[in-house]
């Protein structure tokens, strides 16, 4: 008994694993376009006003 609720709850992890990920990875895209990915700033041209 104690077998399936660890089968159970490995699923339940395995799940949560690729939904955490799969987020991260859409942000990420995202980030691409819209920020900075070393300083997170908005970029409003084609290279970072922060970092230069
Ligand atoms: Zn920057």
């Amino acid at each position: 008994m104690s077998g399936e609720l660890e089968a159970a709850g490995a699923i339940a992890e395995g799940a949560l694993w690729a939904r955490a990920s799969e987020p991260h990875a859409g942000d990420a895209a995202h980030a691409r376009h819209g920020k900075c990915l070393n300083c997170g700033t908005v970029l409003t041209g084609p290279h970072c006003h922060q970092c230069g």
